[in-house]
């Protein structure tokens, strides 16, 4: 028996069949739909998926005369009789109930999408985008009532794809986010550039301020702000579907999640369960955590259609990668980020490179940001991060793969990877950032970070500028003193040896460059820019324009 259709219980019960041709499987999903495509939920609204019947991928006829799966919708399992191994099932059309026994139960219940009790909230259309029918009927009303403006709350991955697709579509769009950043699976100096394409893209962008209070077509913010909207896409985040679970006595996990051991087994020796609605096993943090992430849920539901079959499950615990589009921009993340390092005892250092993604001189080449997260003093890469308009995701899954097989930045540093002009650089940007993490962590150059050099810039410290004349001119950091790398040597008397001195170029290289040269004519305090001119621009362009700050740089170059 299997609670919950889609991504999980689909999967695991498509997986039992193909072992055990005999096999009685019957899967309950409360839903209409026993097989859609949640990801592909919000490319609904820009009409990228026309009909809203293409999202759904299977439907009971299928499964039953493919595979003989007795896949049942409109049915809700509403509790489990652990004792005799029995299930109550209600059926949503007639309102009857019904039992059914089973030998082993497999729960992927998912989640739900949080919907806050925020007062003033029976005064707003609010919806939440979690399947076939929420996404219909979102689209619906957004056709029938024509909104002037629509804000959607909260600016997780599923939040910043509703944005984009209804901008797509020619709506006006609020997104507010309580956090001081959207997509919290990067850091925050990474996610400025992502910020800023949000802005250009004609969404109202409001970062750091929660939502207090609805009123009739409107949203009120602690700030004191208020948004005129006739739509209101709530995508705050979800919470593990476990009600069903706790009412048997499965025991949750100290995340709120079910908790299950390596082979997916719930604390009931017939009971499994997957997806949204457990927690897994950190392999960097060594620890629990939550990981709603299709990816996963198939593989974890294939694992216990494995195991109830007597085969081996070798679960080698998680770490959590993913992709988003944002925009023109594409941004994708694996591992631990610098903020969920800071409350965990891991030393750690990195790295933030912006090479080019392909050969400078091939068409389409563009700028990458790139950062490598380390382990001090071993080495060990514990995450990655990386944006811009080309294959991110190619340099992120390289770096999921070399953190679980345990690598260090050194193997980043000698990975064989492929390379013709269209598609990267002989050195690519991962081999470069083991480079670069490999002379930190043996101690060859210091750097500071691109999100410091406002600090710096007010402090007055001594920034050294290496890039040339036509590019200083285009545009520097205000206070940054100018002498080329091609001069840096005949004009090295100049800089004084008693301040730090804290060296960038555009992107960081050629700064390395100069920062080596300096050490070894005696210079002991200095510092290369990670990132350089690129990433200070990048990293002061929001803030600058929404909080109508004073910039630290004469131009910006964002290119
Ligand atoms: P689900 O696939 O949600 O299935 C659970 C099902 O169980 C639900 O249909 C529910 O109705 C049913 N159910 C619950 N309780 C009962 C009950 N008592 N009886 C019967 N049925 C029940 N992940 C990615 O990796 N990449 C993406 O790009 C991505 N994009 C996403 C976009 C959106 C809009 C959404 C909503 C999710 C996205 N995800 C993405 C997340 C991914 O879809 C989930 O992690 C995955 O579907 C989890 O699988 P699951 O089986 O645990 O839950």
């Amino acid at each position: 028996m299997i609670v919950g259709g889609v991504a999980g219980g689909a999967s695991a019960a498509a997986r039992l069949r193909r072992l055990g041709e005999d096999d009685e499987i019957i899967m309950f999903e409360k839903g209409p739909d026993v097989s859609f495509s949640n990801c592909c939920l919000p490319y609904h609204l820009s009409g990228q998926i026309k009909k809203a019947e293409d999202l759904v991928l299977m439907n009971p006829k299928i499964f039953k005369g493919q595979y003989n799966i007795d896949a049942r919708t409109n049915s809700e399992v509403i509790s489990i009789d652990r004792a005799n191994k029995a299930i109550e099932v209600k059926d949503l059309v007639t309102g009857k109930t019904y039992n059914e026994s089973y030998d082993k139960l497999i729960l992927s219940p998912g989640a739900r999408a949080i919907v806050p009790p925020i007062p003033g909230i029976e005064k707003v259309n609010v919806f939440t985008v979690k399947n076939v029918v929420d996404i219909d009927k979102l689209n619906r009303f957004i056709h029938e009532v024509k909104p002037s403006r629509i804000t959607v709350i909260g600016g997780g991955f599923i939040g910043i794809e509703v944005m984009e697709n209804l901008i797509e579509a020619g709506h006006q769009v609020s997104l507010v986010e309580a956090l001081p950043q959207v997509l919290s699976q990067f850091d925050y100096d990474m996610v400025q550039i992502l910020h800023k394409e949000i802005m250009d893209n004609g969404v109202e962008l409001v970062v750091g301020d929660k939502v207090t209070a609805f009123d009739t077509n409107k949203v009120m913010l602690e700030s004191g702000k208020e948004i005129e909207s006739e739509v209101i896409v709530m995508s705050i985040g979800i919470r593990p579907e476990t009600t069903l679970a706790e009412q048997a006595g499965i025991k949750l996990g100290k995340t709120g999640a079910i908790k299950v051991d390596p082979n997916f087994l719930t604390n009931d020796a017939d009971i499994y369960a997957v997806g949204d609605a457990i927690e897994v096993y950190n392999i960097l943090t060594q620890d629990s955590f939550k990981l709603a992430l299709a990816g996963p849920a198939l593989k974890q539901a294939r694992a216990v259609a494995d195991h109830i079959h007597g085969k081996p499950i070798n679960n080698t615990g998680y770490i959590g990668s993913s992709v988003v589009k944002v925009f023109n921009y594409n941004a994708a993340a694996t591992g631990l980020n610098e903020k969920a390092l800071e409350g965990l005892n891991i030393e750690y250092d990195w790295v933030e490179i912006i090479p080019y993604d392909k050969v400078g001189i091939m068409p389409h080449s563009e700028a990458l940001g790139f950062k490598v997260i380390f382990e001090k003093p071993t080495g060990r890469v514990l995450g990655a991060q990386a944006i811009g308009h080309g294959n991110v995701d190619k340099r992120v899954d390289v770096i999921a793969t070399a953190i679980k097989f345990g690598a260090t930045v050194d193997n980043l540093r000698d990975l064989e990877l492929c390379y013709a002009p269209p598609f990267g650089t002989g050195k690519d940007a991962i081999n470069f950032a083991g480079y670069v993490a490999s002379n930190i962590l043996h101690g060859s150059f210091k750097q500071v970070s691109m999100s410091d050099v406002r600090e710096l810039v007010e402090n007055k410290a001594y920034i050294l500028d290496v890039r040339e004349i036509y590019e200083y001119e285009a545009g520097h950091i205000k206070n940054a003193i100018h002498i080329p790398l091609s001069q840096l040597r005949d004009r090295v008397s100049e800089i004084p040896k008693d301040v730090p001195v804290y060296v960038h170029c555009r992107s960081g290289q050629r700064s390395y460059n100069a920062v080596l040269a300096l050490q070894a004519k005696g210079y002991t305090q200095v510092f290369n820019v990670s990132g350089g001119f690129l990433g200070v621009c990048a990293n002061e362009y929001f803030n600058d324009k929404t909080l109508g700050r004073d910039p630290i740089v004469t131009e910006y170059d964002l290119k």
